[in-house]
C-alpha cells in the first residue's frame, strides 16, 4: 500500500477532504492532534476499527477513545451522565481531556474492548476537528505508534512506524502538548484519574473538589490486580534503550547518575543523561540531552527524544526524576513505564547497588 502524505500547512482543504474520504471508505487516517498524532477509523465500522488494532499490534482488550467535534454527540454514545461530568466536559473541551462514561452500547464492541463504558474526547486541534466534521463520523483513534513504542508527535515519526501500512497521513506540524490526553473516569460519583495528561490533577481538583488517582498511575500492577484503565497494564512508550529514572535530592542524583554512567561506559555501553536545561553542567563532559527549560517543554520533547535516542544507538538512558506536580505527573507516568518501573532513589545506597548488579547481569 502506498502511503500518501498531505502537508496541511500547504494543502489544508485538500488534505482534510482526502482524510474524510478515507474514513468514510472504512480506511485508516493518521492525523495531528494537540496531544499526539492519532490513527483513526470510523467508530461505527467494526472492520475499519479492527484495522487499527492490526496496524498497531494493539492488544484487543485495550479500548479506544472516541473523538467528537460537538457536545451533542456525547449522548449519542454515552448515558447516565452526572452534572459534574457535564461540567468537566464544558470546562476542559475542546482539549487534552478524555472522559470515561457509561456506554449506550451503540458502537461496535471492538471499540471498548468489551467494557460497558466509553472514553470520549473533543480535541482542541482545529485540523482534527475539521477532519471529524468533514467526515461526519465519530472517529476512534489511539496514538499513532506501533504498540509499545513511544507515541508520535510529528508526521515523520508516524511515517517511520506506518509507511506502507496506512493510505494517508496528515501533517499538521509538531503536537503542542506532546503527551496523550488526561483520562478521567466519571462512572462513579467521584472523578477518578486513570491517566494524567495536559489537563492536570490540580486543574481537575479545582473544578471537582476531590479527585481519586488510580494506583496504576505511578505503580506497576501485580498479576491479578484490577486495572481501571486497561492501557496501564502494558509495557509502553519504550525505546530500545534501557531507561532508568534516578530520584532523590538533586546533588545525590547527579553523583549517582555520573557513577552509573561511568560504569556503563566501562561495560561498553553507549549511555546518555536526560535532564532539564539548567542541570546540564552537572553531567558534562558526558553525553547529555536537554529535555527543555520547563516541565511543559519536557512533555513536548519526551517522545521525540526517546525515538532519537534509538536512532543514535544509545542503549542506556539515565533520566533525572521530575516533580510530580502539574504536567510533571503525566511525564512521570510515561517515563516510569518507559523505564519498566526501574526507579532508583539516589539517597538509598542499596537501591544503587541493586541497579548496578542488574546492569552487570
Ligand atoms: P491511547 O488512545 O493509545 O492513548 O490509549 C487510550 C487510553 O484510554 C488507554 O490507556 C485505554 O486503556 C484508556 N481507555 C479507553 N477506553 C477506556 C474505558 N472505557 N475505560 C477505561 N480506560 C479506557
Ligand atoms: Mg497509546
Amino acid at each position: 500500500m502506498e502511503t500518501k502524505l498531505y502537508d496541511l500547512s500547504k494543502d489544508y482543504a485538500a488534505g482534510i477532504r482526502a482524510g474524510a474520504q478515507e474514513l468514510c471508505r472504512g480506511n485508516l487516517v493518521i492525523f495531528p492532534t494537540e496531544t499526539v498524532y492519532g490513527i483513526g477509523a470510523d467508530a461505527t465500522n467494526a472492520e475499519a476499527v479492527a484495522k487499527i488494532y492490526a496496524a498497531k499490534g494493539r492488544p484487543s482488550n485495550n479500548p479506544l477513545i472516541a473523538h467528537i467535534w460537538d457536545m451533542s454527540q456525547v449522548e449519542e454514545i454515552a448515558c447516565d451522565i452526572s452534572p459534574l461530568a457535564w461540567r468537566l466536559m464544558r470546562k476542559f473541551w475542546p482539549g487534552p481531556f478524555t472522559i470515561v462514561l457509561k456506554s449506550r452500547g451503540v458502537l461496535p464492541k471492538i471499540v471498548s474492548g468489551g467494557l460497558d463504558t466509553i472514553a470520549i474526547r473533543m480535541p482542541a486541534s482545529q485540523a482534527a476537528r475539521d477532519l471529524l466534521k468533514e467526515s461526519g463520523k465519530i472517529v476512534v483513534a489511539p496514538s499513532a505508534n506501533i504498540s509499545g513504542l513511544p507515541s508520535t508527535t510529528t508526521a515523520q515519526q508516524c511515517l517511520d512506524d506506518f509507511n506502507g501500512k496506512v493510505p494517508l497521513i496528515l501533517d499538521g506540524g509538531p503536537s503542542s502538548v506532546g503527551l496523550e490526553s488526561t483520562v478521567c473516569s466519571m462512572t462513579g460519583e467521584i472523578p477518578m484519574l486513570l491517566r494524567p495528561g495536559g489537563v492536570t490533577l490540580e486543574m481537575l481538583e479545582e473544578e471537582a473538589g476531590i479527585v481519586e488517582v488510580s494506583y496504576a498511575v505511578l505503580h506497576a500492577l501485580q498479576p491479578g490486580e484490577k486495572a481501571e484503565s486497561p492501557g496501564m497494564l502494558y509495557k509502553h512508550y519504550s525505546p530500545k534503550a534501557k531507561v532508568c529514572i534516578i530520584e532523590g535530592n538533586r546533588k545525590a542524583i547527579a553523583k549517582t547518575i555520573n557513577s552509573m554512567y561511568d560504569i556503563g561506559v566501562k561495560m561498553g555501553k553507549n549511555p546518555c543523561v536526560f535532564c532539564m536545561q539548567d542541570r546540564i553542567d552537572q553531567y558534562l563532559p558526558r553525553h547529555v540531552h536537554s529535555m527543555g527549560q520547563s516541565p511543559e517543554e519536557v512533555a513536548k520533547n519526551l517522545f521525540a527524544a526517546l525515538r532519537e535516542a534509538d536512532k543514535a544507538k544509545i542503549d542506556l538512558i539515565y533520566f533525572e526524576g521530575i516533580e510530580h506536580t502539574g504536567i510533571g505527573l503525566a511525564i512521570a507516568n510515561r517515563i516510569i513505564r518507559a523505564a519498566g518501573f526501574d526507579v532508583v532513589n539516589a539517597d538509598k545506597e542499596e537501591e544503587i547497588e541493586k541497579h548496578i548488579a542488574c546492569m552487570h547481569g
